[in-house]
Parts: C-alpha cells; structure tokens; sequence
C-alpha cells in the first residue's frame, strides 16, 4: 500500500534536483515559523560545526557546545524521541532568540538545517536515501495557501554538496534511531550513560575543518561504542 503522509502538501516525495512551489517572496514580512517551535528545532553536529566555525563571543573566543547549552546560551537539552539531543531555546513570547527585531534571521547564512529545510520535511527511505516532503498549511509555511514560486529543493537548502550532507544526514538518522532502540531494551542507568556517549561524541568536541571526515571517524568510533552496549 503506498504510504500516505497526512501532513504533506500533496503527499508526493520530491528529491534534491525537483521543482516545487515553496518560494515566499524571500519571507517579505513574515517570521511566523520562528515563534512558537517549543523545543522542536533540532541542532544537529553539521549544526553545532556552523555555529562553532563561524561565530565568537564576547572577545573574541570560539562557541563551543557547553556554552551554546549554558543557562544564558540559545540552545538547550531535551529528550527527542529516546534521545538527548540539543534544540534552539526560545524566549520570552515563545520566538526564536536569533530573531532579530527586525523581524528577519540574525545567522541566516549558518541557519540549522531544519530552518532551512522548511517547510520541507526530511524522509528516511528504506533503501537508504532521502526524499522531501512539502508540509501542509497546518505545519509549514503560511504563505504557501496563498500560492508560492517554484524552486530547486537543492537551491532552497542552500548547502553546499548537498548530496554529501544528505549522506551524513542519513548517517545520522541511523546512529539517532539505533540508539534509541537500544536504549529501550537496556537499563534505565545504562540508557542514560549511552545517551551521554552519543552527546559527548558528537558534540562535546569542535569538529575539524573537514566536518564529513571528523563525523565519519566519530561514527566508527561511536560503532565500537554501540557494540559493548549490546554485550
Ligand atoms: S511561514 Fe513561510 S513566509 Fe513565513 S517566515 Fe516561515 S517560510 Fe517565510
Ligand atoms: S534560527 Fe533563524 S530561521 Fe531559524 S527559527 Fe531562528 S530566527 Fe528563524
């Protein structure tokens, strides 16, 4: 039976070189989709690599993770789907606090890969590729009722080697969802400790210059890690 997405446009997967009418007019006055996003934004370490690479603190010193998840920094942790993973905190009326006050993204260039995604929503196939979704209404952008432009799906997310970011993306769905399995079937001590391995291997570290190698070694390393979980 052909799966059916209730929360997709028109239920039709698209890959990085399609078409689809999602343009709205650069936002042009809207910054709807940066309220109210509670703790669903997601940062991955291709996340965590841009916000590191690219951004310093008073004086000039690097962010690093710890900073980035302190009481006074933008992120925080939360329990995703059997994981702990960190997530954009927002503030006061519930907006994103990189939302500047004119009403437009602060760090748009190093965005986090869901915000550039949206409203596109990622799906994990089966045979280890990925496809897109365009979000209905209810979830996705507002304007898109209105009609949208079209655009290339890769020109959208704006990354560059998008086919080597969609591997790493798919590296880690895997590396997420198989932690997540075995975390419900070990102890609640145990858990917790593999749910640490995973923020301690892939984020408590700046990664290198060359993020894709830095996250591949991590992996294998992660790999081992996994395994004396299984024992
Ligand atoms: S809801 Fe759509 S138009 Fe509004 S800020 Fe988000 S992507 Fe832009
Ligand atoms: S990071 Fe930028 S685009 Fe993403 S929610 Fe915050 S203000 Fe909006």
């Amino acid at each position: 039976m052909k799966e059916q997405y209730s929360w997709s446009v028109d239920n039709i997967k698209y890959g990085r070189g399609d078409i689809v009418n999602i343009g709205c007019n650069d936002c042009n006055g809207c910054c709807s989709c940066c309220y109210g996003m509670g703790d669903t934004i997601i940062q991955d370490p291709y996340d965590l690599f841009n916000f590191c690479s690219h951004m310093r603190v008073a004086g000039g010193q690097r962010v690093t993770f710890e900073l980035l998840i302190s009481e006074d920094g933008p992120w925080e942790l939360s329990y995703q789907d059997g994981v702990t993973l960190p997530n954009i905190k927002m503030v006061e009326d519930g907006h994103c606090p990189f939302l500047g006050e004119n009403g437009r993204c602060s760090i748009h260039p190093i965005r986090s890969g869901l915000c550039r995604l949206f409203p596109l929503a990622r799906v994990f196939e089966p045979d280890k590729t990925l496809s897109y979704l365009i979000l209905n209404s209810e979830l996705g952008c507002k304007k898109l009722k209105n009609g949208a432009d079209p655009v290339l799906i890769s020109n959208w997310i704006g990354i560059e080697d998008l086919e080597q970011y969609e591997s790493f993306q798919i590296n880690w769905h895997d590396i997420k969802l198989r932690v997540s399995e075995l975390c419900a079937k070990l102890s609640l001590d145990r858990a917790q400790k593999l749910r640490q391995q995973l923020l301690d291997t892939f984020y408590m570290k700046s990664y290198d210059r060359d993020f894709y190698e830095d996250f591949n070694r991590r992996s294998k390393v992660f790999n081992e890690i996994v395994e004396d979980f299984t024992k």
